[in-house]
């Protein structure tokens, strides 16, 4: 059985037994930014499992996408020395949603395994927590496992939990022995020893019980069912592999690794490691690109980089340093056809991400290699083990090294990483760069304020007008005592409803005004301390610091950002809805007149599906539900820790935005409370703004009513011009336009009849001198090409001669004179048409058979050509 057909049979065993089969969500989970990547098939149930959504179905059966990097439980630097971890991996799993329990999923798990997986019974074991009772006696009843084969084990190895708190329960694995051979040998090898021996294939969760914050446990009211087994495991144990590399969802990459370094793989453990890296490496990048991620210095972003990065180093060991890494995931793509299609839609954006990563890296790599080689050798000399935070930041600083790939470099030296020292480091770079913002955008004096610990306290989110006081006026860059009427100024208040542009959203615009005192705010921005500046002019009267201060958002345009912010919201979410998961934004514009909004996708949307995508949105507005804002702390809102690791951009407290059911999103813009204020919502463009960027501009509300007006008012203009109805219109004009045609090709051949006629008229005009044919005459053209037409159509017809012709308009003459091939020994048309040009006070000259010229003066023109057969015959 390949890998495609375990998961086929895994979907439709659960599918013949009453289960919804679910898509594998995306690898960057849709509604929760807390969390890093998607790192179970529960993950999109998570909402389902805690009561909060509700489902048409009670049991499902899944094949998910998991990618377990960068988190808290971070087994990059083992992937590579094992035949079992890997960064992206698949997980089968069947769900309950209060339907069946511990019953129905022993019964379920067991039928599958011994019976189409077809797995030994004699060889499978099976672990209990050791208080569940009610499983072990479920097994030994239901099945025909006996009673020693079934192991109690520990909270460590047998209980689950989602977190802290929350929904938790035993679990029960099935686990196979695969023989003593594999084991560590010890006399007390058992199941859950850390040895390759008895190895775990499936993981029965049994949700049974709510966890509170004191730690309590009470039975839930609907127990629920979660399971997880690894594809990659199950394929080596039924292919009968000691390795998942063997099987057949790793090999066809492993082969065309090996055809690209020369290496075999099983040749020697010094090859292996490197290729099994990069083969793990090429799917997580290859399904991580896919997914819309792109390497970056933070975030999500930042673990595709350290997995490229890893995979370019290791692939450097085996010789290879041009980039390769592009074409073993272009393959990835291939092996995964069948399952995930669109991977392979997105596969020449996938390779272009991917290559780009690898030259932008080995440009730094064998400097780097070299530095970091001399310094452990110096260390070495010296005797030191622990390596200087210093240079571990300086490799990453200089080099872009991430931690994990020192790691690996030093993998066999016994040596270690001095942590707390980068820490330090980064700390220390961050703390200067910060220093070295404060001076934008107009000198120091707001660093002078954050430095006394003060800061602007923004209460925009519910009012839009309030009383403050003025901590400061600036003019010109520097801080002022007092600014007066007409003077351009910032001023900084203790508390503002202004919001300041950030995340998108521009600043707000409004009123400042005192007792004696009125400014108008043209502009509100953000320093990088978060003070809020607004910019204006005084109107009137005089300000100084200290005074007290009415501000007044002007609450119309206010509204019409928050109508473009919230539908911005929604058409992320129904972009990745429609478009698929590789959808991510990558930049947005949001402004009172309009929207603009850039994802990453590989090609142009077509109109029927820019349509489908403006009818969801309108869809969503219309149902007018709720906006939740959700205020928490950045440590609880990312429980991975992982996130927010390098972004500051978040501070000590985030927002959670919530379009009730629909998206999520950490953001601190300013919203509309119902989706229903919005109105109406209509696309205006799609374009291109870098390879593999989109970007949609839409209208909201009132402009986009208008813009719907101004359309339908222009439609009807050109339907009463063109004497039809707008629904007719389309019928009209291509009527129109091919009457128009027909008329044009009409045109075309009266006019080359005309001129054919015209020129043989003119062949009467021929005169002979010195028994030379010779044609003379003005003619109405207007270009120089129809001017050549006509005099190579003349000579054609006198077949011997010599013709000159002449065009003129208000401004300048045109000449031409031709001379047949018989006569060119005696005449030249270059010396004949310059003679002719000087008369019209013109130049020129050229080949003896053609040349042409012209000239400023058109008025002598008949004169000039009235002189041809006096130049001809002096010449002859
Ligand atoms: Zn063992
Ligand atoms: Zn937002």
């Amino acid at each position: 059985m390949t890998g495609d057909d375990l998961r086929e049979k895994f979907l439709s065993y659960f599918e013949g037994r009453d289960h919804k089969v679910v898509k594998s969500s995306s690898l960057v989970p849709d509604d929760d930014p807390t969390l890093l990547f998607t790192n179970a098939g529960m993950v999109q149930f998570k909402r389902t499992f805690l009561g909060e959504e509700k489902r048409s179905y009670r049991r499902a059966a899944s094949s998910q996408k998991c990618v377990r990097a960068g988190g808290k439980h971070n087994d990059l630097e083992n992937v590579g020395h094992t035949g079992r971890h890997h960064t992206f991996f698949e997980m089968l799993g069947n769900f309950s949603f209060g339907d069946y329990f511990k019953k129905g999923a022993i019964e379920l798990a067991w039928e599958l395994m011994t019976g189409d997986y077809g797995l030994p019974e004699e060889k499978l074991w099976v672990s209990v927590y050791e208080k569940d009772d009610e499983a072990h006696r479920l097994w030994a009843d239901l099945t025909s496992m006996p009673e020693e084969r079934i192991v109690r084990l520990g909270e460590k190895d047998n209980f689950w939990a989602m977190g802290d708190t929350g929904p938790c329960g035993p679990c029960s694995e099935i686990l196979i022995d695969q023989g003593e051979g594999v084991g560590c040998g010890r006399p007390s090898c058992k199941v859950g020893c850390d040895c390759d021996r008895y190895l775990e294939l499936w993981n029965l969760v049994f949700m049974e019980f709510n966890r509170d914050q004191s730690g309590r446990m009470t039975p839930l009211p609907k127990p629920s069912i979660d399971t997880g087994m690894g594809l990659e495991r199950i394929a080596a144990v039924v292919q009968g592999c000691t390795s998942n590399y063997e099987t057949d969802l790793f090999m066809p990459i492993i082969k065309e690794i090996e055809s690209l370094c020369g290496h075999n793989f099983g040749a020697s453990s010094a090859t292996d490691i490197p290729i099994k890296v990069i083969a793990d490496h090429s799917r997580a990048a290859a399904f991580l690109v896919g997914g819309g991620v792109l390497p970056s210095n933070e975030g999500r972003g930042y673990v595709l980089r350290r997995i490229l990065r890893r995979a370019i180093r290791y692939g450097r060991t085996l010789g290879l340093t041009r980039p390769f890494l592009y074409l073993t995931a272009g393959k990835v793509s291939r092996v995964m056809q069948k399952p995930y299609p669109e991977l392979l839609e997105a596969d020449a954006y996938i390779k272009n991400i991917i290559k780009g990563e690898e030259e932008r890296f080995l440009g730094t790599l064998d400097t780097g290699l070299r530095v970091l080689e001399e310094e452990l050798s110096g260390l070495r000399d010296k005797g030191i083990t622990d390596i200087p935070g210093a240079l571990i930041f300086k490799m990453y600083d200089t080099y872009g090294f991430p931690v994990d790939l020192i790691q690996d470099i030093v993998r066999e030296q016994k040596m270690s990483l001095d942590m707390t020292g980068f820490d330090e480091a980064m700390r220390e770079q961050r703390e200067k760069s910060r220093t070295q913002t404060v001076a934008y955008p107009t000198g120091s004096p707001y660093g002078g304020l954050s430095a006394q610990g003060v800061g602007t306290e923004f209460v925009g989110y519910h009012r839009t007008s309030m009383v403050s006081e003025v901590l400061m006026v600036v003019a010109d860059g520097e801080a002022v005592d007092r600014a007066g009427e007409g003077d351009t100024i910032e001023v900084v208040t203790a508390k503002t409803p202004f919001y300041g542009e950030a995340g998108g959203q521009v600043g707000d615009r409004g009123r400042i005004s005192g007792q004696n005192f009125e400014m108008e705010v043209l502009n509100t921005i953000k320093d990088p301390n978060a003070i809020i500046i607004h910019r204006g002019k005084v109107i009137r009267g005089s300000i100084s610091p200290g005074e007290s201060v009415t501000l007044t958002v002007d609450a119309g345009r206010r509204r019409a950002i928050e109508s473009n912010h919230t539908a911005t919201h929604i058409l992320h979410a129904v972009l990745r809805g429609v478009l698929g998961d590789h959808v991510k934004q990558s930049g947005s514009l949001v402004a009172p007149d309009r929207l603009r909004f850039d994802f990453t996708h590989f090609a142009a949307v077509d109109d029927e599906t820019l349509q489908e995508i403006e009818n969801l949105v309108n869809d969503r507005i219309q149902e007018n539900v709720s906006v939740q804002v959700a205020e928490m702390d950045a440590d609880e809102a990312f429980k991975t820790g992982a996130v927010a690791l390098f972004e500051e951009k978040y501070g000590d407290r985030v927002r959670l935005v919530e379009v009730e059911g629909f998206s999520r999103e950490l953001c601190g813009g300013t919203h509309t409370d119902r989706t229903g204020e919005i109105g109406l919502f209509k696309i205006v463009s799609e374009g291109a703004v870098a390879a593999g960027v989109r970007r949609i501009e839409a209208l909201t509300g009132k402009a986009a009513l208008a813009y719907v007006q101004q359309a339908s008012r222009t439609l009807d203009t050109l339907a009463q011009m063109l004497k039809t109805k707008p629904e007719e219109l389309p019928e009209r004009l291509q009527k129109v336009l091919s009457q128009l045609k027909s008329a044009d090709k009409e045109l075309a051949a009266f006019k080359a009849k005309a001129a054919a006629k015209a020129s043989d008229q003119l062949l009467a005009e021929v005169k002979h001198v010195d028994g030379v044919s010779v044609l003379a005459q003005e003619v109405s053209v207007d270009t120089p090409a129809a001017l050549r037409d006509m005099a190579d159509h003349l000579r054609d017809k006198l077949k011997s001669g010599i013709v000159v012709l002449g065009s003129r308009t208000p401004e300048k003459a045109l000449l031409i004179a031709v001379v047949t091939r018989d006569h060119q020994k005696k005449y030249h048309a270059g010396q004949i048409v310059k003679q002719v040009a000087a008369m019209v006070g013109g130049g020129g000259g050229g080949r003896p058979d053609m040349a042409q010229a012209g000239g400023t003066k058109p008025e002598k023109l008949p004169e000039a050509l009235a002189s041809v057969f006096d130049i001809i015959a002096k010449a002859g």
